[in-house]
């Protein structure tokens, strides 16, 4: 019964931004200690000296994490009319990869010092450099306009004379460089137990992106729930991509999770519902208490765009604020992409060239017949693609704040959206050594806990537990004492303003859902 209740919970998600009293973590350093000292990220495998870049999810981040991919399914999905969801496997015939291009093309260009035999990501590279030059030319030239020779995040293989002539290696200072070769990003494996490990027939990927599992059910999404276009499939799951440099915490993980949607329209009206998407995932992050200040939409340049999309915009998260130069503080936290008809028409049988099929793997033909306009066509896709490490990083960083108390003490309040915090009431007994108090705190904490996350802590005295409660995000903590056995009510005690009210434990739950903003 308990369950069925939990089950019908859903969270009200008010387009306010939430208010705090400054701007985010100083750097992702912050965070990292907070996340390692408060049970919400630690360093994987770490008895054994961890695996490169690497990161679990402890009983809070598990909680936060859960809590961000509820909240983008229910406004993806739920609250949609337009939406379905799926669960695609991660290990997909092999064909999926060979026509999606990822086999060819889904590779990052590498070089490698001949000195010291150091490798490095050519491009980054490139943008370091880049970099490195404007700041030269700010201070030798101070007031005058800067010049770029590249622009930044130059993608391929641009720049190979920049790297020649004027790069040094960063482990050795030396100038000998190979030529960049593509090194390819999905992890292989084989499938079967009579595989041999280098047998072709057997090669399988771990999918490196969520979004080929949706366009191969294109035609099972369509056809069993009878959806007309233009309609969206949306999907949750891990990836993986055998980053060459991976890093900044859980920014760049080679293993990650991801939310992504694929949006079906009618060719032509891609560049209007493009836009829209881009406006959505926008106000999104700002429902999730993400600040204005700490966004921006960055446009992909020509050069940068990935072999399928027309034209792809960023939203870009303040990850990086203590880096002086402002253009080095942003990066991508979703991708919003206009795909055209490449993957539907990559999939399909049908289409030829020069007489020949160019799929002749696929049995199927993905384009769809528009009873209304008596037309056949390859729906255009619109893809928002966000990953779920990177809104937890953002969510955490900006929910960041530090207060000083009345005694000069310095406090960490993590003023996380309630609908995102992991722990939403924390119980605490003012006498721990008082049987009746501890008797009752654990009643409340047990009626509370069928309808949002509870936990019961006499773990230290009142100050402490009210700082630990802050510095993890508890909107709400619930004091029991000597005078709850009298009047048989409690004290709530909120986190962003220390503000305390006496509530009648009868009153409890309701009052605690609606400053929560839970409803049924
Ligand atoms: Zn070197």
């Amino acid at each position: 019964m308990e369950d069925c209740v939990h089950a019908l919970i859903i969270y009200r998600l008010p387009f306010t931004i939430y208010w705090r009293a400054n701007l985010s973590a100083p750097n992702i350093e912050t965070i990292v200690s907070l996340s390692k000292r408060r049970g919400f990220v630690f360093p994987s495998s770490e008895i054994y000296g961890g695996l490169g870049s690497a990161w679990d999810y402890g009983p809070l981040g598990v909680e936060l994490s859960n809590n961000v991919k509820r909240a983008w399914w229910r406004w993806m999905v739920h609250e949609r009319d337009d939406m379905e969801g799926i669960d695609s496997s991660i290990i997909l015939n092999r064909a999926v990869w060979k026509y999606s291009g990822h086999e060819d093309t889904f590779s990052d260009p590498l070089v490698d010092c001949k000195e010291c035999k150091s490798r490095f990501r050519f491009d980054k590279l490139i943008d370091e450099y880049i970099l490195s030059d404007v700041a030269r030319q700010r201070v030798e030239n101070p007031g005058q306009p800067v010049k770029r020779e590249l622009p930044l995040l130059t993608e391929g293989w641009r720049g190979l004379s920049i790297l020649r002539e004027k790069i040094n290696c960063p482990n050795c200072g030396k100038k000998n460089w190979t030529n960049p070769r593509a090194f390819n990003l999905m992890f292989r494996t084989t499938i079967g137990a009579a595989a041999e490990e280098d047998d072709p027939n057997a090669l399988v990927y771990l999918r490196p992106e969520t979004a080929q599992g949706i366009f191969i059910n294109f035609l099972n999404v369509q056809t069993t729930m009878r959806r007309k276009i233009p309609f969206g499939i949306a999907q949750i799951g891990k990836s993986f991509r055998n980053e060459v440099t991976p890093g900044n915490f859980i920014f760049r993980t080679r293993e990650f999770e991801q939310m992504e949607m694929e949006y079906f329209v009618r060719p032509g009206d891609d560049e209007h519902v493009h836009q829209e998407w881009i406006d959505y995932c926008h106000d999104w992050f700002i429902s999730l208490g993400i600040s204005a200040e700490n966004l921006r939409f960055y446009e992909q340049p020509a050069e940068e765009l990935a072999h399928y999309a027309k034209r792809t915009v960023d939203i870009h998260y303040r990850f990086f604020p203590e880096r002086e130069d402002e253009e080095r503080q942003w990066d991508e936290l979703m991708g919003i992409a206009n795909r055209t008809d490449f993957d539907l028409k990559a999939h399909s049988k049908k289409p030829e060239k020069d007489g020949e099929r160019i799929n002749k793997d696929s049995t199927e033909d993905l384009s769809y017949f528009d009873e209304a306009t008596k037309e056949r066509y390859y729906p255009y896709v619109i893809e928002p693609a966000a990953g779920v490490n990177r809104t937890v990083l953002a969510v955490l960083m900006d929910a960041y704040t530090e207060r000083t108390t009345d005694k000069g003490e310095k406090r960490v309040i993590l003023k996380l959206h309630p609908e995102l915090a992991p722990i939403k009431v924390a119980v605490l007994p003012l006498a721990k050594n008082k049987p009746e108090i501890v008797a009752l705190a654990k009643q409340i904490k047990r009626e509370l806990q069928p309808a949002m996350r509870a936990v019961y802590d006499d773990t230290g005295g009142i100050g402490k537990l009210y700082a630990r409660q802050d510095e993890v995000g508890t909107p709400f903590c619930i004091t029991v004492d000597h005078q709850s056995l009298e009047d048989e009510a409690v004290t709530v005690r909120d986190r962003d303003t220390w503000e305390q009210e006496r509530v009648k434990v009868s009153e409890l739950q309701e009052h605690l859902k609606r400053r929560l903003g839970i409803r049924f």
